[in-house]
């Protein structure tokens, strides 16, 4: 068995057609997933039906199994296509029965505020045989539970106002007092420097190993996360597992992890300078100011950059960093010397301790054969010299100048740890 089987695992089902649309997202499974992960329940499954019964019947049972928490939310308003309370007691072969105590409650909510119930709302007075009433607060649609088997079932309204208190003040505590106390505690990796599947070939070894931590690498361009998570009968042990896993695989990847915080390459490296009392300049072609921007997303980021140059023709390129016309002429723009004639421009027109340059071919057209799409030069020019290293990128040209950006500051990065 699968470590995270043995403890309680939940699968949440939005109801409802709109979120089929491009235009309404499920947010509710997300509050849901870190409200489930608070308590120790792993969400191992979400789906989106729509206002189908059929469809719905068939997704409520696929999600059966021994110890199962089945959320659903959504579908419990008046109208015909509000498919979750039938759809529910078909799938656990339970009858509907009707509660004169929703229905008094709903006249009585409908009075107070001054309106005359609609028949159709009678429909929301039904309920699951057996099932408990969670009564709303904000709306119309009472919600419901059910201990059915091994499985703890939960039909919830739809909006997220309605959901959220219900789920805090009637589910947490029957969870509590049903669920074996569980702990998930996370350890999160940020790495520069290499591919994923360098990354993956080099740490699975280790990872494949353990089935508690899970291990999740995402990966964009540049940029690779990896997420331990352990989930544990105390958080002590959880702690120990994830140092376990973690100590292993920090070995294997050394300073390639820039960040175990979470924080992206801008702030990491923003730190840094600050630390050591440096600046930083850019130069950038390709990248068309994307690296000044990452740098100074980072709030108070003027201790320690100094200002950029954007010189994307051969003209600016003399013109605002002093790169010789002959050496553009002969190398081009996109070459090991122009990178660091641009870094060494960028850093003696400002002062500033470091300076970093890109020029590349971002694509998709403008490459030769020399300089295929995707070629790139990054520049860095500091106290011990000036170097330049080319690259062979193959993305589309969003990709290529978001790994650009991701590269030069991890160069930087690496330059103040030596
Ligand atoms: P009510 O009777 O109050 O309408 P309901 O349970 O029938 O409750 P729905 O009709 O399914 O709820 O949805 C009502 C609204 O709630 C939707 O239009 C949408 O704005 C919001 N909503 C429903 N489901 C979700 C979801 N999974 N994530 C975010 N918003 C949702």
């Amino acid at each position: 068995m699968n470590a995270v089987d043995a403890f309680p695992n939940a699968e949440i089902i939005a109801v409802g057609s709109e979120m089929l649309t491009p235009s309404k997202v499920d947010t509710n499974s997300l509050w849901l997933t870190e409200s489930l992960n608070a308590l120790g329940v792993e969400v191992v499954r979400k789906t989106i039906v729509g206002d189908d019964r059929e469809r719905l019947v068939e997704t409520i049972r696929a999600a059966f199994g021994p110890g199962k928490i089945i959320l659903l939310t959504g579908g419990l308003g008046p109208t015909e296509d509000d498919v979750t309370r039938d759809a529910a007691a078909a799938a656990l072969g339970r009858t509907l029965v009707f509660s004169d105590d929703i229905l008094t409650w709903l006249r009585e909510r409908f009075a107070r505020f001054g309106r005359e119930m609609a028949v159709i709302n009678e429909r929301q007075a039904y309920v699951i045989e057996g099932a408990e009433i969670l009564m709303n607060e904000r709306g119309t649609a009472p919600g419901q539970w059910i201990d059915h088997e091994q499985m703890h079932i939960a039909l919830l309204p739809g909006p997220p106002n309605e959901l959220k208190p219900m789920f805090a003040r009637d589910i947490v505590p029957r969870l509590e007092a049903r669920l074996r106390k569980t702990f998930i505690r996370a350890l999160f990796y940020r790495v520069a420097g290499m591919g994923e599947s360098d990354l993956d070939q080099l740490i699975a070894p280790v990872y494949t190993k353990y089935t508690n931590p899970v291990t999740t690498i995402l990966a964009s361009a540049g940029d690779i996360q990896i997420h331990l998570r352990a989930r544990c009968d105390s958080p002590e042990e959880a702690d120990a597992l994830l140092h376990e896993v973690g100590r292993k695989i920090e070995a294997l990847l050394g300073d390639r992890i820039y960040s175990r915080d979470g924080s992206p390459l801008e702030v990491i490296v923003g730190r840094m300078l600050r630390d050591r009392q440096a600046t930083v300049a850019v130069a950038e072609s390709c990248t068309g100011g994307m690296l000044g921007q990452r740098i100074t997303s980072v709030p108070g980021s003027s201790d320690y950059f100094a200002g950029g140059f954007l010189a994307y023709t051969y003209a600016m390129k003399t013109a605002l960093l002093g790169v010789d016309p002959e050496m553009l002429a002969k190398h081009t723009a996109v070459s090991d010397p122009v990178a660091r004639a641009m870094a060494d421009g960028a850093r003696e027109r400002t002062g500033a301790t470091y300076a970093i340059s890109v020029t590349g071919v971002a694509g998709p057209d403008g490459g030769t054969e020399e300089t295929p799409v995707g070629t790139t030069f990054i520049g860095l020019a500091g106290p011990n010299g000036t170097d330049a290293r080319r690259f062979r990128l193959v993305g589309d040209r969003a990709r290529n100048r978001t790994f650009a950006v991701q590269t030069a500051l991890d160069l930087l990065r690496r330059r103040m740890i030596f």
